[in-house]
């Protein structure tokens, strides 16, 4: 098993300072925006574009988080021990753990790595079921390929080529104790 390097905590900062940037250009500022982490690490990544935003506009923006664990429809071992109908930990909230509305809003998704979209599908699933979002765009630190529905990221730090037997992991400094991305195979 051999591990290399793909990004340090500098290049991460970079490509979480630059999505910050793209997201306010793209949306011609963040009105109306919010900001939703996947957990477990899409959350910081979230919170940190967050904070870049604030940053950039003087103004703070909403950040929430997601859990689709339930809307998964291909990792049952996930589920198990719960009613094979129970939607659990589909819960969109705010940094106060409060239900946060999406209707209307400009949601913008974040995840630590992009692979099949099946992940990306069951988070659209879950912010559907809440409301009618304005739009929802996807930013992810790590695109690694492999796509197979048609979802395509709207903010990447880097892409990554892989083969499906490599593996990315991103350590975050919040959860990690360190910030790094790194391949094995
Ligand atoms: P997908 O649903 O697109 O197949 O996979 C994306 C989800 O699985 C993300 O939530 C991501 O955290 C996780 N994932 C998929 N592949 C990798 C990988 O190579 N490394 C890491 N760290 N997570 C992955
Ligand atoms: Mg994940």
């Amino acid at each position: 098993n051999e591990k290399r390097a793909i990004m340090d905590d500098t290049a991460i900062r970079r490509a979480l300072t630059r999505i910050a940037h793209e997201i306010v250009e793209k949306n011609k500022g963040i009105d109306n925006c919010v900001l939703i982490g996947i957990r477990t690490r899409g959350i910081y990544l979230a919170r940190r574009v967050a904070d870049g935003i604030r940053d950039i506009e003087g103004k703070p923006v909403t950040v929430g988080e997601l859990d689709i664990t339930g809307y998964r429809d291909d990792r049952m071992e996930e589920r198990s021990g719960a009613p094979a109908n129970a939607q659990i930990g589909a819960v969109i909230t705010d940094a106060a753990g409060k239900p946060l509305p999406v209707h209307d809003k400009r949601v913008i998704l974040f995840d630590d790595v992009l692979y099949t979209g099946r992940t990306i599908r069951a988070a659209m699933d879950a912010l559907m079921d809440r409301g009618r979002p304005q739009s929802i765009q996807l930013a992810v630190l790590v695109d690694r390929g492999h796509r197979e529905l048609p979802i395509r990221p709207d903010y990447v730090g880097k892409n990554v080529p892989t083969s499906k037997q490599e593996k990315i992991e991103v350590s975050l400094s919040e959860v990690d104790g360190e910030d790094d991305v790194t391949i094995t195979h």
